[in-house]
């Protein structure tokens, strides 16, 4: 049993269910979420008996941060996270005005082969587990010294693709005996699996939602998502429309700007007409070239033009502020390079 895989509730009842007071679970679940102690014997509320009673039947698993680059820039951190099996995870640390938000992984690798994300390329290896996904946050606030005020769930994975345990993770860093993190500051980015967005929806918290729509044609979105093929733009539409409805959150188009791919004249009319009446914006990103999809970055110019063009179309549009341009490995790629170098890969990871 992983004692950082499980609520205050549930080690209460570990607890009882190996004769202890109760009240012991909720001492262990704030030494693991509040003060990111995984090693139990340091646990000095606990009697050293318990201590070594615990630690003979259960554990706390951990991950280590393996290296990060800092941008010069700008205060932005890429981190690379090593799990106990050894997969690898990326991580980044982005500062703003109003805090520190971490882009969080939930899966090593992933299985939704967009065209253009480099964390798909060599598929899914497995799904984290909570522990994991909590452990991103936990140790990069103890490495940096700092608060962490907002996740992302825009690392690699599709956060639906493992929704158990991307929602129990959430769940413990919303605890209030733990870092007690709102779910207001928490967002949840999918390819539009529709069946999660409903879900997540039937879960009434404030988590914001981001879609990674990219195009609102669906011959085009299915080049560049094959998941579009099973989920339309329709679907996707109307269930961003429910959950926009039902949670009073905004929902955020996340659109991927493919120079002469989705930034045509034709796109404006597109976007303005099939967001209509759904409390939403969309945020405009650079298409980053990797290697497996060498298409050519827009020009800053072309995209502010279509920025302006949204916006007199009345479009809530923003950019992408694009932070640590210069260690600039984005989406899978910072990983896949080190996997590359280090394990003397080239291509297939
Ligand atoms: N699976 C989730 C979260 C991970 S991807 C999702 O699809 O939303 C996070 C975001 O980065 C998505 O919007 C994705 O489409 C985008 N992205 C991936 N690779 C990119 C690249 N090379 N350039 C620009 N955006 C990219």
């Amino acid at each position: 049993m992983i004692l950082n895989n499980l609520n205050e509730t549930e080690l209460r009842e570990l607890m009882s269910t190996i004769g202890e007071k109760p009240f012991r679970g909720s001492q262990i679940f704030e030494y693991i979420n509040r003060h990111y102690d995984y090693n139990i014997d340091d646990y000095e509320l606990l009697p050293k008996k318990l201590r070594t009673k615990i630690n003979g039947q259960f554990h706390i698993s951990s991950i280590e941060i393996l290296e990060y680059l800092s941008s010069e820039l700008d205060s932005t951190k890429k981190l690379l996270y090593k799990l106990e099996d050894g997969n690898i995870i990326e991580g980044v640390l982005l500062e703003y005005k109003h805090g520190f938000s971490l882009c969080v992984s939930t899966q090593v690798g992933c299985r939704m082969g967009c065209v253009f994300c480099a964390s798909t390329k060599g598929g899914l290896v497995r799904s984290l587990e909570p522990y994991e996904i909590t452990s991103q946050v936990y140790l990069t606030e103890k490495e940096f010294d700092i608060n962490i005020s907002n996740i992302i769930l825009m690392g690699s994975g599709e956060p639906f693709d493992n929704y158990e345990n991307t929602m129990k993770a959430l769940s413990l860093l919303h605890a209030e005996k733990g870092k007690n993190m709102s779910y207001r500051n928490m967002t949840i980015s999918t390819c539009g699996i529709v069946d999660g967005i409903n879900r997540l929806k039937e879960e009434n918290k404030p988590i914001n939602l981001a879609i990674s729509i990219h195009s609102f044609d669906d011959i085009e979105r299915s080049k560049i998502l094959p998941i579009n093929r099973k989920y339309n733009i329709s679907e996707v539409l109307e269930s961003a429309r429910d959950y926009a409805d039902s949670t009073g959150r905004r929902v955020t188009f996340e659109y991927t700007v493919i120079d002469g791919v989705n930034n045509r004249n034709s796109d404006i009319e597109l976007i303005k007409n099939s967001i209509r009446g759904i409390n939403s914006n969309v945020n405009l990103i650079a298409l980053n070239p990797i290697k497996e999809y060498d298409s050519k970055r827009v020009t800053d110019k072309s995209l502010y033009r279509f920025k302006s063009d949204l916006e007199r179309q009345n479009v809530n549009v923003t950019i992408r502020r694009e932070l640590g341009s210069d260690i600039s490995a984005s989406c899978g790629q910072l990983r896949r390079e080190f996997l590359a170098t280090k394990e003397g890969c080239t291509d297939e990871v």
